[in-house]
Order: structure tokens, then sequence, then C-alpha cells
């Protein structure tokens, strides 16, 4: 007998299990309430530019390729990828720069410029990211659903004990004296959504990440990818339907029946949520619910954006695709996010233009600017603060590239707190979700089946194993694999 599924949300733990289980013979839809498929990742175009609204760093290229293998495909079949030198430009200060090119080669002189004998430090301290890499990726990641505790205690793992109580930012003070050297390997944690200080020892397998396996492009940006799993999904048979917004998940006792989309009654037998956690069990009577309002306020959460999507009409010199603009002090920003949240006084902030890397995404002469500012959830969001910050931003680049550039803006848009909860329903505005701190690794994130309700699965970046596209394309593997298990087709 056909079983069929409904997934909430085109995110990329979504479009990722519709294919797992759409190749398993389930009959699937995928349903989004935005006019375009991607989740997150959206794409925007204006005027001749085109921005990922979201994702723009391809890191741990090892877990797309993946992907495409479990459908006996090959991501080159889908899309062209390059690897980025440089990786990134960091900004300290005007004319003070350290760019990461794309070896660890290149970048142990760098290191070994700014302090002496650092190289032999990072030499040893990426081994030890490397080993956390091939434990992460090849022994947890995939058998990680997070259902027991005992899925952490492996022969390897055990080994490892000292680096889960450890963390990121005291590994990285052993071996390394100069600050802006320890900015930049603190960095990758920045994608963990929690401080370095939060963050166990063991997250430097995302420095291995960083340094050891690099920075890619895919072609025409971040939604190449999107497209790219949404072709194999349709190849495979599933249905992905846009402006369709779940109102409601039907129940028949404690079992899924169907959901009401944009008021209309549809049948399923399983459902799977790849949108905001909190934001789906308010689809469900309260008594079906496994966590509390008080659980969420509870969680640390990986911080919210600000975002600004500017078409420059000229060139801008002094810039690479990803640049991280580092001049100011980030355990004070780190604060404002974490500890007391507030609109940061002094933030540091990311931009990048992939017109550096291809033409396409600008008017010719132009350049397409993206601008990340981390922020806390749950802020207040007004456009009279969004242009406080756009100004601050675009002030801050010119003065650290030497370049006139407020004359030259031809438009810029923003999205921010309030957009995260309207587009996305996302809670408190988060942008990556949960972060990864110790307490909220594993089996200590939201389930990935409900407890409460037979037939409901979760998937994404609140789920396990956290935030970021490769684990979202992993924990829609993580959640179709249960399924597969749990509710066969006869
Ligand atoms: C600004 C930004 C920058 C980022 N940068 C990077 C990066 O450089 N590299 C990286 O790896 N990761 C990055 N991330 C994180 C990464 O994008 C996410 O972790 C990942 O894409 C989340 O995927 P997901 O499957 O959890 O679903 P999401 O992308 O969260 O999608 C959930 C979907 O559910 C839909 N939805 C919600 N409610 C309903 C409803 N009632 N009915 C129907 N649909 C609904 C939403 O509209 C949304 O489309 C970034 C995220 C953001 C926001």
């Amino acid at each position: 007998m056909d079983k069929y599924v409904f997934i909430i949300g085109s995110g990329f733990s979504s479009l990722s299990a519709a294919c797992y289980l759409a190749k398993k013979g389930y009959k699937v839809t995928v349903v989004e309430k935005n006019t375009t498929l991607g989740g997150r990742a959206r794409q925007f175009k204006k005027n001749g530019f085109t921005f990922d609204m979201g994702p723009s760093w391809y890191w741990m290229p090892d877990v797309f390729e993946k992907f495409f293998k479990d459908f006996n495909k090959e991501r080159s079949d889908y899309y062209s990828l390059t690897k980025l030198n440089p990786a990134y430009k960091v900004f300290f200060g005007k004319n003070d720069t350290i760019s990461i090119e794309d070896s660890l080669h290149k970048i142990k002189k760098v290191f070994e410029k700014e302090e002496k004998g650092s190289s032999i430090h990072l030499e040893k301290f990426i081994n030890e990211a490397k080993s956390n890499y091939d434990i992460a990726v090849k022994d947890m990641l995939y058998k990680m659903p997070g259902i027991s505790p005992l899925e952490l205690v492996t022969r390897k793992t055990i080994l490892k004990v000292r680096s889960f109580i450890s963390n990121i930012r005291k590994e990285v003070n052993k071996g390394f004296v100069s600050h802006r050297l320890r900015a930049i390997l603190e960095f990758p944690v920045l994608f963990l959504g929690a401080k370095a200080s939060k963050t166990p020892a063991f997250y430097s397998f995302m420095n291995y990440a960083d340094f050891g396996l690099g920075t890619w492009q895919p072609k025409n940006g971040f939604f190449d990818v999107v497209e790219a799993m949404v072709d194999l999904g349709k190849s495979l048979g599933v249905k992905y339907l846009i402006n369709c917004n779940v109102e409601s998940i039907e129940l028949e006792k404690n079992k899924v029946k169907g959901l009401i989309i944009n008021k209309e009654n549809h049948l399923c037998d399983i459902i799977i949520s790849g949108a905001d956690y909190a934001h789906t069990e308010s689809l469900i009577q309260k008594k079906y619910r496994q966590y509390s309002k008080e659980y969420w306020i509870k969680k640390t959460w990986a911080p919210s954006s600000l975002l600004f999507y500017v078409g420059f009409d000229k060139k801008v010199p002094n810039v690479a695709h990803h640049n991280l603009f580092f001049d100011t002090d980030f355990d004070k920003h780190a604060k404002d996010i974490y500890d007391n949240p507030k609109w940061p006084s002094n933030p540091l902030f990311y931009a990048n233009f992939t017109s550096k890397t291809n033409e396409k995404t600008a008017p010719s002469g132009c350049e397409n600017g993206f601008f990340l500012i981390p922020i806390a959830t749950n802020i207040e969001d007004n456009y009279k603060i969004r242009s406080k910050y756009f100004n601050i931003v675009i002030s801050r680049l010119e003065e650290l590239t030497g370049e006139n550039l407020k004359k030259h803006i031809l438009f810029y848009e923003s999205f921010c707190v309030n957009d995260f909860i309207k587009e996305y329903n996302s809670y408190g505005g988060n942008a990556y979700g949960l972060a990864n701190t110790l307490m909220q690794t594993a089996f200590l994130r939201p389930n990935i089946r409900s407890s409460k309700v037979k037939n409901l699965y979760f998937s994404g970046q609140l789920t396990v194993p956290g935030p970021g596209v490769p684990p979202a394309i992993v924990s829609g593997k993580l959640v179709s694999d249960l399924i597969i298990k749990n509710e066969k087709i006869i």
C-alpha cells in the first residue's frame, strides 16, 4: 500500500528527506508557504543583481558529494564548483588584512608571518581537527538520530572525551598568542551559533572544514544547490507546492491524519516538518506538544541577523568574494548577542560580493554586496534601527577599503528579526536555529520523532545534527532513515 508523506517547508533538510523517501517508494509532497523553494537559502533578484538570501559559505563539500552519490548521481551532473582563492579576507583595520588562501601549506606561511612558531601549532591543531572531522562525519553524523545517549559512545569518541569537556577558546589560546590568529581560528564557531568558550573543542572539526577542505562556490551561488536537489527530487517523483501555508496538523487521537493547507484538508500517512520546531508544534493541539514555552525560552539560540542586499553601480576594490570585518572586539559584540541581548554598539560584520567571481550576478561594471551582522534573537527591529546599521556598515566599508561607496549605491534591501519571523515562522527571528553547545548536542536536541504524535517527524537546523546546510542535508537523511525503518511500505 502506498504511503503518503507531506513535508512542511522546503529548506535543505526537507529537500534531502524528500529525495531519500521518494527513492524508497513513498509518495512525497513538499509544501512551502513562500513563493520560492529553498527555505532560508532563497534567491533574490533585482535590477540585474542576484543575491543568495541566506547561506553563502559552501563548506564540507564531501557531504554534498555523498548526497548525490546516494542516488547514483554526481554533484557535477547538476552544478559546477570552484575552490575559492583566497577563501576569504579578514579586515582588522585599514591596510591591515589577512587573506586565507586555498591550502594549509599557504595558510601556515601566513600564520608564521604573523606569529613566529605558530605554523607548528597550526599543523598540530589542524591534525587534531581532522581527526575530529573524520570521527564526526564518517562515524557519527549519519548514525546519530539523537534518540539515545548511547549513540555518542563509541570506541573513538571515548578517546575524545577531553575534547567534549574542553572548549574551542581554551584550545585556541593554548597554541596562539596573536589576537588576530585567535579570531580567525574562532571564526568557524560562528556557524555553530554559540560563543567559542561555550562550544566543545571537538567542534574544531569546523577548522578542518575551513583550512583543510576549503571554501567552495557553486557557479551561480547557493541556489544552484536548491535547484539541483529539486531537480533530483522531481526525477524521483516528488511534488513541490509553493504558496502553501500549513495552517494545522490534523490528528486522529494521537496519530497524524493530514494537514490543512490554505484552508483545504489534505490526507496523509506521515508528516515531516522542516519548519521551525516551535512553530510546528503550534500547529497541533496543546496536549500533543512535547515542549513548553519555558523549554524554548531556556534554549541557547543561534543568533538572528541583520542582512543587507546592496546593488553598487561600480566595482568595490580591495575586497574578496568573502570578507570578515573583524576590526572590532567580538567578545563585546558576543555579549550583546548572548549575555545581555541588545543591538551591538560596535558590531563586526561579514560581507560577500559574488560578482567578484561570477560577473553574471551583477550588471557589467557593478557589484552585488551581501552584508550580515549577527545579532540577538527577539530584539526590537524597525527601519530606523536598520538604516542606522546600514550607515555603520557602509561607512566602515568605505574606511577599510579607502573607497567612496555611498554615492554608488543603486538600492539596498534589508532583512532582519521581523522578516525571519514573518517569512519563515522562525522562533524569536533566529537565523540558524539552536546553537551547538554541549547541552544542545545529539540526543539533547529536540526529537526528530514526536514522542506524543505517531507518524510526526521533524528535520532541520533545530534538530540533529544542528545548524548549517551540510547538517540540514544530513538531517533529511537521518529522519528518512528512521521513517523507512518505522513506517514500512507493505
Ligand atoms: C543569513 C543566513 C546565512 C547563513 N549562512 C550559512 C552559510 O554560509 N553556510 C551554511 O552552511 N549555512 C548557513 N546558514 C544556515 C543554513 O542556511 C540553515 O541552517 C539551513 O538552510 C536550514 O535548513 P532547514 O532544513 O532547517 O530549513 P529552513 O531553511 O529553515 O526552511 C524552513 C522552511 O519552512 C517553511 N515554513 C515555515 N512554516 C511553514 C508553514 N506553516 N507552512 C509551509 N512552510 C512553512 C519556511 O518558509 C522555510 O522555507 C545561514 C542561514 C542564514 C539565515
